[in-house]
This record gives C-alpha cells, structure tokens and sequence, in this order.
C-alpha cells in the first residue's frame, strides 16, 4: 500500500523483541493495549486480553500492583496458551515492581516486559537500588523493560533541580518548558542508567507520556532527536469518547508523520461497561488511515446531505464495516493482503458512482427522487445493480465473493 513510502521514512531505533513481536528496528509499527480488570481475577483478566489481542492487539499489558496480582499473572498466561492465545504479555509495575519481580519468579517468567515507570520506583536512595534490582530480574529473564515516565508521576526531586538549574540560568525557561525537560532527561537517564547496570540497548523502549498534544509532540520530537531507543507513543489520560480518539489522533498523526514512534498505545476511558477494544481499534485505524499499515477493510463512506433523506446507506455503511470486522479473523487466515481492501458505501449518485469507482468494491445507494436502484462497482466497473429490501446482505455476498477472487490463498489455508 502507499504506506510503504511513509513507513520507509521512519526513524531509525534499536529493534527490541518482545517475545515474537518486534519493535522499533524497522519493524511495522507495533498496536499495543491494556487491560482493566483486577489482574487477581484471573478469569476477568484472561477474558479481557483473549478479546484485546483477538481486536488485533499485539502486545498486552495488565497492572502488577499487589502480591495476588504477581500470583496470578502465570496463571493468566497458562490459559491464554491454552486457548491458543499467544499475544506477549507486559507487566506494568509501580512502587513495588522490585519486591513483586523478586519474590514471584512465576510472574517474572511469564511476562514478556517490564514495564519500570523512573518515578515511581521510591525515593532516594532506595530509588537507583529499588531500579538496578527490577533490572537484573530483567538480565536474569532477558526480558527487556519499558522506561515508561509520565507527566503525573514524574521524578520530584529530578524536576526540582531542573527547576534550579534553569532559575539560575541566562536565559530561563518557562515551567512548561523545564517540565517537558525533564520528562525526557528522566527517560534518558533510566535508560542510561539500565545500560550501565548491564540492560542492552536492544532491550529498551522509552516513553514519555503526557496528557496534552502540543506536549507530547515537543516531548518525542526531543527524545527522537537525542536517542535512537524504540519509543512506544501515546497520549496519557486521553479521556472519552470522541476527545480521546481526536486529541491522540492529533498527536500522534504529527509524531508519526515524521517517522516517530514504534508502539502506539491510545489511551481511552471507556464508558462504564464500555467495550475496552475500542482502544486497539483507534489504533490500528490511525495507523491503517495514514498509509502506515494495514489491519482491516475501512469502509469509505459518505457523510450524508440533504440528497439522502434516508438513513438506508448509513445503516448499510455501519453493517459492511461490522461485517468485515467480523470476518477478518477467518480472512486474515485465507487470504494474502485482504487488510488492504478498500470499499464504498455512497449516499446518492453525486460522489457515489465516483467514489465507488476508486474502491475496490463500492455501491452507491439512491438519493431522494432517485430511481431505487444501488449500481455496484468492482474494480472501476459497473458489475450489477442491487434493488429490493435485502440490499444489504447482497452486497455482502458480492464482497465475500470478491474477498474469494481476489486475494491470494495462503499455503495450507483451510476452507471457513
Ligand atoms: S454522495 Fe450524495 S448524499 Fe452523500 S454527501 Fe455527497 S451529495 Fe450528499
């Protein structure tokens, strides 16, 4: 796809294997979620990571903040294996990340990465040995380890001496300014810090999360410029519903376009009893949008004016994206690159036959006063014309159809 282009101009970073999945190192760009079940709940967890990676996570990572958490996490991982769900799991530790590591060796094996937030790991002098401690558990695993800060928990006594220096300066900065500072010389400085202990380079992602756009883009702007480690990107505390999807768009969009970022992780808080894959569809479809990679058919569909009163092609629009969501696992298993199928759902005949024509399968559905007839295209051309209340299911039998001629099969792919 086009993508290859913008993918080919990516910064360059040390690759990090994180079980079977790369990152960084030239490797597609890597979706990453997180569960929020209490990773003590055993059943709730696997549950939660079974539909996360089945969403098309590649990485998971699940909170280890207690001892009954640290207990449970080879148990999680043995019934993922078993029902054949093999999607690495990242342990995500905070204040007791070095006693959680040492005391359940079960927990330190099953993971595929630490996640170590700098800021976190206590204070003063307990900080570097509570650090070095977590990081040889990492050397004895060969785990590698995500120096993940973060604006909320940010080292206290590392951004005060920044804040120092820079009063005592020519030309002081603004807090703002001293604050994205030190988000970036606490990651590098763990980083550097790992690497002393023993922790390769090709053992070491950073992040720097914070919670607004322009920040986050002048945070790995920075850290891009001063280091060639993996990044994993994301906003933090993105928020709900459209302003957590717009605002880690905005970021992200700009970070990515300038070859920034290896992982992606977009933020959102569902809604109470919201569905928690909605955060790995985010990202996939900001990657899948810009041309970076491929993950789904994305429906291109019309926004609908006054020339469609009905609401029959947005119905049909939101069934066909459901549809090839639905059947992408068993595709993805069948055919060779049928991620990359675009399809049309148009509202009437002003951009419809057009846009139609530039899809490789694309109905364009009657507007008001039209006559109540759906041309469909199929490469460029005008295949039939659909009529009648069952419109919908016969698209879908045309895009099953095309799904079969198209794409190649995979060798030893087996009949759905
Ligand atoms: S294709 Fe037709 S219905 Fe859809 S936005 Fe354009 S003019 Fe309106």
């Amino acid at each position: 796809m086009s993508g290859n282009n913008a993918s080919m101009e990516r910064r360059q970073t040390v690759g990090v294997a994180v079980g079977p999945v790369q990152i960084g190192g030239g490797a597609p760009i890597v979706v990453q979620s997180m569960t929020n079940t209490d990773t003590a709940d055993v059943a709730a967890t696997v549950e939660q990571v079974r539909a996360l990676a089945e969403a098309g996570s590649e990485l998971v990572r699940i909170t280890v903040n207690t001892k009954d958490a640290a207990a449970a996490v080879p148990a999680i991982r043995e019934q993922l294996d078993a029902m054949g769900c093999a999607v690495p799991l990242i342990g995500d530790f905070h204040y007791n990340g070095h006693k959680l590591l040492s005391d359940y060796p079960g927990c330190a094996e099953a993971l595929a990465k630490y996640r170590i937030n700098p800021g976190n790991v206590g204070f003063r002098e307990k900080r570097d040995r509570q650090f070095q401690t977590m990081i040889e558990v990492a050397l004895e695993y060969d785990r590698p380890v995500r120096i993940g800060v973060n604006w909320g928990s940010l080292d206290q006594a590392l951004l005060a001496q920044l804040m120092d220096e820079n009063a005592r300066g020519n030309q002081p900065k603004d807090a703002a300014a001293v604050m994205r500072e030190a988000l970036v010389v606490s990651a590098l400085q763990s980083a550097a810090l790992a690497e002393t202990i023993g922790l390769p380079r090709s053992k070491i992602v950073i992040s720097c999360k914070v919670s607004q756009v322009q920040d986050l883009i002048a945070v790995y702007r920075a850290l891009a410029a001063r280091c060639d480690y993996a990044l994993h990107l994301g906003l933090t505390e993105a928020g709900m519903g459209s302003k957590g999807i717009v605002a880690s768009s905005a970021g992200l969009a700009v970070l990515l376009q300038e070859g920034i970022g290896d992982t992606i992780r977009i933020s959102l808080t569902p809604k109470p009893g919201g569905d928690r894959t909605q955060e790995v569809i985010v990202a996939q479809e900001i990657l899948q949008t810009m041309g970076l990679r491929a993950f789904t058919p994305l429906v291109t569909a019309c926004p609908g004016c006054g020339r469609t009163t009905s609401t029959v092609f947005q119905d049909l629009a939101d069934k066909i994206q459901g549809y090839v969501r639905r059947k992408m696992p068993a595709w993805r298993a069948r055919f060779e690159g049928v991620e990359t199928m675009q399809l049309a759902v148009m509202g009437c005949i002003v951009n419809g036959p057009g846009e139609s024509k530039h899809a490789d399968i694309g109905i364009s559905l009657p507007g008001t006063g039209e006559a109540p007839a759906a041309p469909v295209f199929i490469d460029g051309e005008k295949v039939t014309t659909l009529r009648g209340a069952g419109i919908a299911e016969d698209f879908q039998k045309l895009v099953d159809d095309y799904v079969e001629r198209r794409y190649p099969k995979r060798a030893g792919s087996i009949q759905a």
